[in-house]
């Protein structure tokens, strides 16, 4: 078993305590509702029972009125002892039986009974002395009178109306009819109430429960006692209270039979039509009702509550998940929250390193690239070394057939021999002029300082060079295909150093197909992520496998006055500015070389 916490187990005897209390109080609601029904039940029910007592008593009540007037009767009391009699009790006996009366008969002033309805039969009343009796006296005293009794003869019980018979002033004796009320009875007996008469001092008279008949309502005092055996005439009557007993205020009574006690709803009435002080009582069982009303009652209030605890739980479980998930929520959140910030703080560490990384990267950078400068400029004073070496021989040779030419023209002279002097002078200034060819090409070289790059169309040094060399191109008839399109995507360069090396580019070419029948150049631009690429391809011979392997090498040359400058010097150039020269590999039928630059736009 779960244990529960103190608190709890408050919670649940209190809930207990609310939930008995509710289901009693549901019971006696319930009970209070079920009574009031069968009050109004028993309410509605209580004129027909008092119908059909005062209907029989009503219906009888003439009939001693009638015979105090009649002739008849009156005769027989006046000259009493004679015929007359015997016609008078046929008489008797057929009102009686017309008026269902259980006897009717005559009283001289005596008190002897002359005639009757039952004269002849063994319970004859004639000659029997009623003088004793209450209803005789009374009714001779007052005119009438009514008493419910024994029968004297028959011992039954029933009411006896009296009438007294007057003859002009005098009293000549009393006409008597007893009324037995077992119909009554046993009309009350079949509507399934407990039906009763009391007198004024609560004895019982006509009742559905015979064995109550003579029995009191509460105990009689003394006094009401001796009233109660004078009127009633009954000698041996104890009128023991009835085995009821009533609720205090809830107008219910307890029958205590057998003992069982059993619930009744007890309703009451006083009888003005029948006999002065008579009153009516009726009681309907209320067992049955009163505790299947409680029973459902208290089971609907049990069956609700349960349902609203069962409720009040589920409520509050929910209640209670979604505060647990909302918790669970609000925990990863603080969770994330902190991932991030410890990610954040990670990211920003990492950032910084990275920072770090760049800087000594571009540190690095820098430092390549002044290593790469410096390694450029003693590549250059290298190659200028090469080119020192090349020139000082390319110009010795010159300077030595000037030398030789110059002596033998000195000694031409001295031996008077003019003309071959002019010849010797000729190839003097070709070999001269072979020199300044020289020089000038080194002068080019020179001149790469000073000037500064800047953004620079490639389109616009192609049509530079394109311009410079338009007097050669248009004499050898060749077609030049310029790039096609429009764009012209951009680069830093100076437009000079670009043009020298498109210009030396297109010089080659246009050497290299001298004589070749339809020559043709084409010139393209491409753009590769950041590159600029711009190819020079011709149709000429191409070069061979070797000549290629030694093209960037200075002085080599196939061409007679070639100096083997240009590609190396282009080549510098195009690394000045950056980028590569190269000659595409594999170009079938002429030569491709391509300048690779980096766009800026
Ligand atoms: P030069 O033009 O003075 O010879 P270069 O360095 O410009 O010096 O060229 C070197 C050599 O490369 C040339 O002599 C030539 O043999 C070869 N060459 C260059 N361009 C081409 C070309 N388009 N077709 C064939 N051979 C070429």
């Amino acid at each position: 078993m779960a244990r529960l916490r103190d608190g709890r187990w408050r919670v649940v005897v209190v809930a207990l305590a609310v939930l008995a209390g509710a289901i009693a109080i549901a019971g006696r609601i319930a009970t209070g509702q079920a009574a009031d029904n069968l009050r109004d039940g028993a309410l509605a029910a209580l004129p027909l029972a008092a119908g059909t007592l005062t209907g029989e008593i009503e219906k009888q009540r003439l009939v001693p009125l009638v015979l105090a007037r009649d002739d008849a009767v009156r005769g027989a009391l006046r000259r009493a002892g004679t015929m007359e009699e015997a016609a008078l009790n046929d008489k008797l006996r057929a009102i009686a039986g017309d008026a269902s009366a259980s006897a009717i008969y005559v009283i001289d002033t005596a008190g002897i009974a002359i005639a009757a309805s039952n004269a002849g039969e063994p319970t004859s009343f004639v000659g029997i002395d009623y003088n004793f009796r209450h209803y005789f006296q009374e009714a001779m005293a007052k005119g009438a009178a009514s008493q419910y009794g024994l029968g004297t003869i028959s011992g039954r019980p029933g009411l006896y109306l009296a009438s007294r018979v007057d003859d002009a002033a005098k009293p000549l004796g009393v006409a008597v009819l007893k009324v037995e009320l077992d119909r009554v009875e046993a009309n009350w007996r079949s509507s399934g109430f407990l039906v009763f008469v009391t007198d004024e001092r609560g004895v019982v008279l006509a009742t559905s429960q015979p064995e109550w008949r003579f029995r009191a309502l509460a105990p009689l005092s003394a006094q009401d006692a001796a009233i109660a055996h004078e009127q009633l005439q009954l000698a041996d009557a104890g009128f023991e209270p009835l085995p009821l007993r009533r609720g205090a205020g809830d107008g219910l009574a307890t029958i205590d039979s057998s003992g069982k006690p059993r619930q009744f709803v007890e309703v009451v009435q006083d009888l003005p039509g029948a006999v002065p002080g008579w009153r009516l009582w009726l009681l309907t069982p209320a067992d049955a009702a009163l505790s299947s009303a409680a029973n459902t009652a208290r089971l609907t209030t049990l069956l609700g509550l349960l349902l609203m605890g069962l409720l009040a739980f589920v409520l509050t479980r929910r209640r209670r998940a979604r505060r647990l998930r909302q918790e669970a929520l609000a925990r990863m959140n603080a969770e994330l929250e902190s991932r991030v910030s410890t990610r954040t703080a990670e990211l920003t560490r990492s950032n910084t390193a990275l920072a770090g990384e760049i800087a000594e990267r571009e540190n690095a950078e820098a430092k390549v690239r002044r290593l790469r400068d410096d390694l450029a400029q003693a590549n250059r004073l290298s190659i200028l070394g090469q080119i020192a070496a090349g020139v000082a021989h390319e110009i010795n040779q010159p300077v030595a057939a000037i030398r030789t030419y110059a002596e033998n023209a000195g000694r031409f002279l001295d031996t008077g021999k003019i003309e071959p002097v002019s010849g010797n002078l000729t190839s003097i200034v070709s070999m001269t002029e072979r020199i300044g060819a020289i020089t000038s090409t080194l002068r080019t070289f020179a001149r790469r300082p000073g000037v500064a790059a800047s953004p620079l169309p490639v389109r616009e040094a192609i049509d530079g060079a394109l311009s410079l060399l338009s007097g050669r191109i248009r004499d050898s008839g060749v077609t030049i295909v310029k790039p096609r399109g429009s764009a012209s995507p951009v680069v830093m360069a100076s437009r000079i150093r670009l043009e020298q090396i498109l210009v030396n580019l297109l010089q080659n070419a246009l050497d290299a197909m001298k004589d070749q029948p339809d020559p043709r150049i084409e010139i393209e631009i491409a753009e590769r992520d950041d590159r600029v690429l711009i190819s020079v391809r011709d149709n000429g011979p191409g070069l061979g496998p070797e000549a290629a392997g030694n093209l960037f090498m200075p002085f080599q040359t196939t061409k007679e006055k070639g100096l083997g400058l240009g590609l190396v010097i282009s080549q510098e150039i195009a690394q000045e500015l950056g980028g590569t020269l190269r000659l595409d590999p594999g170009s079938a039928g002429g030569a491709s070389f391509t300048i690779d630059l980096r766009r800026i736009e």
